[in-house]
């Protein structure tokens, strides 16, 4: 369980000092990345989950390794001053780019911080036009260790438009050794300037059997479940279990909440619960065309769901995503999101004194 506490205090950064990679799916994609070691700027895409912070720090901590070849391998050696620097997040030659409410969220904010440390402001999903000023600044400053530099933006599509413009300058004349790394899970999102400036590293998820093997060896006894609920990321399904969410009650869930019942929503954040509703909404979808549910088990789904009610009710969802920071009553609004998906199984399981029949909405429906 050891590395469930380091990862509960955030993640491990670069290389272990026995050589053991951060997560060990990476090791083809750091492989990719010495052969992309010319590239002035990466931008390392993936699907989210991936770990895309993770791989970004050891292709950083790979760059200024200090042991000779490291560079070219793209494994950093995990054992010299360069690496323990990068590792203690104290190195001169590496900035790292994030928004306030990620440091956070991994408990990376600076005793001399004291704007977050007050909370008095709700800490920023964006990258901050600031912040990448200062980077720039930064940039230009010369080499501590005379290995470059490495600025590294994560996520880089949380950089609001003027953050995103002030940095193309330095995407296209990097000054000096300096490297930039990108990240995203969603490289659609980021200006077709920055882009296409940048050299991809696509970054993808394990295989089924390694995510399984990962999770059990962090100990969960029965982790198929919450791995295909988090779409087939072991972080996620990670961070899922470490809130409580487990097989049983992915299981139960969708006949629970087509019959308006937030029982297993219960006491979760509102993104969580928007997230396994829309999951939950986009299976509804696959199973009503025949095809094969992604993130719930196909014999947990209600069946029938009546497809305008469906719609209306991942509009319902999207809207509740959209705002998810806001400072809603959790409770009615989870319940408010549930009662709401009784219209879509209405068919399948009608509840007591409810109107079954629903205007616009048949069995033979346009679509
Ligand atoms: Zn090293």
């Amino acid at each position: 369980m050891a590395k469930d506490t380091e990862r509960g205090s955030g993640l491990q950064i670069g290389m272990a000092a026995d050589g053991q990679l951060p997560l060990p799916w990476m090791a083809d994609a750091l492989l990719r990345s010495a052969a992309m070691a010319g590239a002035h700027a990466l931008l390392i895409h993936g699907p989210a989950g991936a770990g895309h912070l993770e791989f970004a720090l050891l292709v950083a901590q790979a760059a200024l390794c200090e042991v000779p070849g490291a560079h070219a391998a793209g494994r950093p050696c995990g054992r010299c001053a360069s690496c323990h620097l990068v590792a203690t997040r104290v190195h001169p030659d590496l900035l790292l780019v994030l928004p306030d409410a990620l440091r956070v969220q991994l408990g990376w904010v600076d005793d001399e911080d004291s704007k977050l440390n007050k909370a008095e402001a709700k800490p920023s999903r964006e990258l901050r036009v600031e912040q990448v000023r200062q980077a720039i600044a930064w940039s230009q400053q010369t080499s501590g260790r005379g290995r470059g530099k490495v600025l590294l933006l994560h996520p880089a599509d949380a950089l609001n438009l003027t953050a995103a413009n002030a940095l193309l300058k330095t995407l296209e004349e990097p000054p000096g050794a300096l490297r930039l790394l990108l990240t995203s899970a969603d490289p659609e999102r980021l200006l077709p300037t920055v882009r296409s400036r940048c050299q991809r590293l696509p970054l993808h998820l394990p295989a089924a059997p390694e995510a399984l093997a990962w999770l059990q060896d962090h100990g969960l006894a029965d982790p198929a479940a919450l791995l295909a609920a988090a779409g087939g990321s072991p972080l996620e399904a990670l961070a899922w279990a470490q809130e409580g969410l487990s097989a049983t009650v992915l299981a139960v869930l969708p006949r629970r909440v087509a019959v308006g019942d937030p029982s297993p929503l219960v006491g979760r954040t509102i993104p969580r619960v928007v997230e396994l509703l829309l999951k939950l909404a986009h299976d509804a979808q696959v199973l009503s065309v025949g095809g094969r549910p992604r993130f719930f088990a196909a014999e947990h789904l209600p069946a029938d769901a009546d497809p305008a009610a469906l719609r209306a009710w991942q509009d319902a969802l999207l809207r509740a995503a959209r705002h998810d920071d806001h400072p809603w009553n959790a409770g009615l609004l989870i319940e408010s999101l549930v009662s709401q998906a009784t219209a879509v199984w209405a068919v399948a399981t009608p509840a007591p004194g409810r109107n079954t029949v629903r205007a616009g909405a048949s069995l033979h429906s346009a679509r």
